[in-house]
């Protein structure tokens, strides 16, 4: 469904990403892992069309998306969802969430069922609809970045470090809720520093080392090559 060959990202002349060859397949959840600065987000970055390759190719269902304006690859159904893209804080929850619905001006009923289907995977954003986005915890905004990324209905998500910041119990919440929107129907790729609980939903693995994917396999041998 989403696939890279040989794709290389430099910023100047430092290169972020080398020659990485990943494979989504439809229904997956593939977990990106490495350091600090390894290369991920650069990876989601290339994969939104937020900067070029240098070399190689990015394919969504056999289409090249080089070229491609970010809206255009939202469009598409890829939907990233990073610390870098900013709530909007003086609008409600409610009003977040309908952002997300904009890009396919789909109708009134549609936006309500995914309303919905939102607030069914988050209850905290149901009750907390008229609130502003500002007064939300760290994990609260968590969801509702996540929230608004699936207003879309994205056919993949691509999400960046999402329990950043997080306290482990939160973090158990929020994958089991990842977890979900996979069960729903959108594939997941997913970046994350700790490999212990991104692995135990993942379909398969990349590790990054300097911007280079150093393994990857299914979790039970990334486990044991830890
Ligand atoms: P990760 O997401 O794995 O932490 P990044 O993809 O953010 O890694 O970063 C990979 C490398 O690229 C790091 O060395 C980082 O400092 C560098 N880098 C990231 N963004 C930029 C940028 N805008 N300009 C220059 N270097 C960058
Ligand atoms: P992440 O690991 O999630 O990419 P970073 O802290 O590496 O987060 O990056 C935060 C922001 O700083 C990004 O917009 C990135 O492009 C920029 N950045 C990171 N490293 C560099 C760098 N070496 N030079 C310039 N900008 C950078």
């Amino acid at each position: 469904m989403l696939e890279l060959r040989g794709a290389t990202v430099n910023y100047g002349n430092f290169s972020a990403v080398q020659q990485a060859d990943i494979s989504v397949e439809e229904g997956d959840i593939v977990v990106l892992l490495g350091a600090n600065g390894a290369g991920k987000s650069t990876t989601f970055r290339a994969i939104s069309g937020l900067v070029r390759l240098v070399s190689g190719e990015i394919l969504f269902k056999g289409d090249s998306i080089d070229g491609k304006s970010p809206d255009k690859i939202v469009q598409m159904g890829i939907v990233q969802c990073a610390e870098d893209r900013k709530l909007f804080p003086q609008m409600s929850v409610e009003q977040n969430l309908m952002m997300g619905a904009y890009v396919h001006r789909k109708n009134k009923k549609q936006i309500r069922k995914s309303l919905e289907e939102v607030y069914e995977l988050f209850p905290i954003l149901y009750d907390k609809r008229t609130n502003f986005a500002h007064s939300l915890s760290g994990g609260q905004q968590q969801m509702l970045a996540i929230g608004r990324a699936l207003m879309s209905k994205p056919k993949v998500m691509l999400l960046d470090e999402p329990s950043t910041g997080l306290a482990p119990l939160v973090v158990e919440q929020m994958f089991k809720s990842i977890q979900q929107i996979n069960n729903n129907g959108t594939t997941i790729l997913l970046a994350e520093q700790n490999a212990k609980v991104a692995l135990s939903i993942a379909t398969k693995g990349y590790v990054y080392e300097n911007g280079s994917i150093a393994v990857e396999g299914k979790p039970k041998e990334l486990f044991s090559n830890e």
